[in-house]
């Protein structure tokens, strides 16, 4: 099969808004492509009508003890994955100013959202994954990965107000509320915890038979709507939020939680 057709066939289409998480390990380990290509494809079915979006993290905090990086929007690479960086220098491509959450952008969504976009509540209220939770025609794409990398989580632990949604679990890490660039430093609202129990909410939904798993080869891929994700999520993060937490002692972030809130 083409990388293209098994795009299709998992649900991209022209017109559609798409948040991509990936691993390009787990897909060249299934397809013979390159970084370039995974990002040609993309662009091609969705097509400028539609949007791509791809999270351009960098974690760029102050910190009260010990040395921290500033990000400058331009140069700054992504750290979360080859293809997120690969997407971020193609062409077309633009880039927020959040320096510890920032995006990068193709298509439709650059009439509403310009590299200006720098949040307080750098996945919370107006940021990219809000404006997607306000689209029709919007999905999450995770190519080799799974809701471990699931930026939408963090919306959604905002949206419904989990008990942590304003509190930072980083303070082991010295990390401050407080973002630094080029530009100077931002006051940040709320801070994105740890990420790893989302596998919970992802272990629920495949449970309840609301997303499938798509498999080829060594490649798993989900291709879920942001509608679903958001209505599901809004019940799920309401009544299950301890279960979002790590295993007690496996995790200081959600220890730091867990003693606090629960
Ligand atoms: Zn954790």
């Amino acid at each position: 099969m083409k990388f293209n057709d098994y795009l299709f066939q998992i649900g991209l289409r022209e017109r559609q808004n798409i948040i991509i998480h990936s691993s390009f390990k787990g897909i060249s380990a299934s397809f013979p492509v390159s970084p370039d290509a995974v990002i040609n494809s993309l662009k091609d079915i969705v097509t400028s009508n539609g949007s791509i979006i791809f999270p351009t993290f960098t974690y760029f905090f102050k910190k009260s003890a010990g040395d921290y990086e500033i990000f400058d929007r331009e140069i700054s690479k992504s750290k979360v994955g080859l293809l997120s960086e690969t997407f971020r220098l193609s062409k077309g491509v633009i880039r927020t100013s959040s320096p510890t959450h920032s995006f990068a952008l193709w298509g439709k969504i650059k009439n509403d959202i310009d590299e200006t976009n720098s949040p307080e509540s750098p996945l919370g209220k107006e940021s990219v994954l809000e404006w997607l939770t306000h689209q029709q025609n919007s999905f999450v794409l995770i190519l080799g990965t799974d809701f471990s990398s699931l930026s939408y989580g963090h919306y959604l632990e905002v949206a419904a107000k989990v008990p942590w949604f304003d509190f930072s679990p980083w303070d082991y890490l010295n990390v401050l509320p407080i973002g630094v660039s080029t530009n100077g430093e931002q006051k940040l609202k709320e801070i994105p915890g740890c990420a790893k129990g989302f596998v919970k909410f992802e272990k629920y939904l495949l449970d309840k038979n609301l997303i499938n798993k798509q498999e080829y080869k060594s490649l798993s891929s989900y291709f879920i709507n942001i509608q679903l994700l958001f209505n599901e999520g809004m019940k799920y993060f309401q009544t299950h939020y301890d279960k979002l937490l790590c295993p007690i002692g496996s995790c200081k972030a959600c220890d730091s939680r867990r003693r606090k809130f629960l």
